[in-house]
């Protein structure tokens, strides 16, 4: 790797750190409305690497594109680096994408000309940042940091679904964006092609210091990432740290319930905050019963590990599955919070 890092240029000098404040978005059309998103407050700092994960019909390519500044939200603040995308004007949005943000949609033929090579793909995708008087290295470099140097003059209908996306991917980081944000990147590819693109998205991260967020159904991609977000129903409903699965406190101070809790939960259940005493900003949850019988000692049902499991089994029982209880009392449902337990790095 030649290139000089790039870690952190950006919009409007700025870096490429990617944040939203109460996102909403809803599509409109034939008269009825669809609220894809109704919240959402996400952090990536400049650097980091992100999954986002969720079920179909989440809301998570939505997400993307209002971080790529595609369409603008219905209400809410999406901000790259220091420029606020809701308000900016068009030519700032259009200058953003061209040098700043890149985003590869589903599918990689979505992002490559069909009559052009991989290498006059990467080309053309660097012209408007070029014109702009960005400095960017040579076509054949983008292609040799993907692993697609032998293939740069190929016909694009003689590659293999791997290497189609990996020229999406050299196509998307033609312009050395600071922000990378790839839809389900890998999940039309075999293993070894998906770990091949996974290594390359990992390289831009290293490497260039590219923010990327990805999307993906793939339990074992997301294993493999440092940090998950699980998106619900338009909303952030839990995120993943090296394996843990948190549920995440918003700045308006609601809490989702893990889906597996919320099996158990139903609405109207009543819910207290114990604090315990071992420590700082541990709480017992206590429902049900428990939290109505507001000053006995906790006694009933604690369930353990419920932030376990891997980001990817979110949606299911905790890994262990432990239910611990007093075999004499009716095991309401409890749960051992560690607040702040989440390690921020
Ligand atoms: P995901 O990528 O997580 O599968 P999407 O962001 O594509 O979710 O969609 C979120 C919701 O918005 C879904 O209910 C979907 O049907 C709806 N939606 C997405 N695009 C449009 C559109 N162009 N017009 C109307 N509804 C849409
Ligand atoms: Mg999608």
């Amino acid at each position: 790797m030649t290139t000089a890092p790039t870690t952190g240029t950006g919009v409007g000098g700025a870096t490429g750190s990617v944040r939203t404040r109460g996102l909403v978005h809803i599509y409109r059309s034939e008269g009825h409305e669809v609220a894809a998103l109704s919240g959402v407050d996400l952090d990536v700092p400049a650097g980091g690497m992100v999954g986002l994960l969720g079920p179909s019909g989440a809301g998570k390519s939505t997400l993307l594109n209002l971080l790529a500044g595609v369409f603008r939200p219905s209400a809410g603040k999406v901000f790259v680096g220091d420029l606020e995308l809701s308000t900016a004007a068009d030519r700032a949005l259009d200058r953003m994408r061209a040098e700043h943000v890149s985003l590869m949609l589903q599918g990689a033929q979505r992002n490559l000309l069909p009559y052009l090579t991989p290498h006059d793909n990467v080309r053309f995708a660097q012209g408007a940042a070029r014109r702009a008087g960005k400095d960017l290295p040579d076509p054949d470099e983008v292609l040799a940091e993907v692993g697609l140097a032998d293939h740069a003059h190929d016909a694009l209908g003689s590659l293999t679904p791997g290497h189609l996306q990996l020229a999406a991917l050299a196509v998307a980081m033609a312009p050395r964006p600071a922000v990378l944000l790839a839809d389900e990147p890998t999940s039309q590819l075999d293993h070894p092609a998906r770990d091949r693109v996974l290594a390359a998205l990992t390289d831009a991260n290293r490497d260039l210091g590219t923010t990327v967020v990805l999307v993906t159904h793939d339990p074992d991609v997301a294993a493999f990432l440092p940090r998950t977000i699980t998106i619900r129903d338009g909303r952030v409903g839990g995120e993943g740290r090296s394996g843990e699965e948190y549920a995440v406190v918003t700045p308006d101070g609601f809490l989702p319930l893990p889906l597996h809790v919320r099996e158990h939960l139903q609405p109207g259940t009543l819910v207290r905050f114990h604090p315990v005493e071992e420590g700082p900003g541990e709480y017992l949850l206590l429902a049900g019963d428990e939290a109505a019988g507001a000053t006995r000692e906790p006694a009933g049902g604690r369930v353990g590990g419920w932030v376990g499991g891997r980001p990817s089994h979110s949606a299911g029982r905790p890994a262990d599955g432990a239910v611990e209880h007093p075999s004499d009392h009716p095991p309401d449902y409890s749960a051992r919070h560690r607040a702040g337990g989440a390690d921020r790095g």
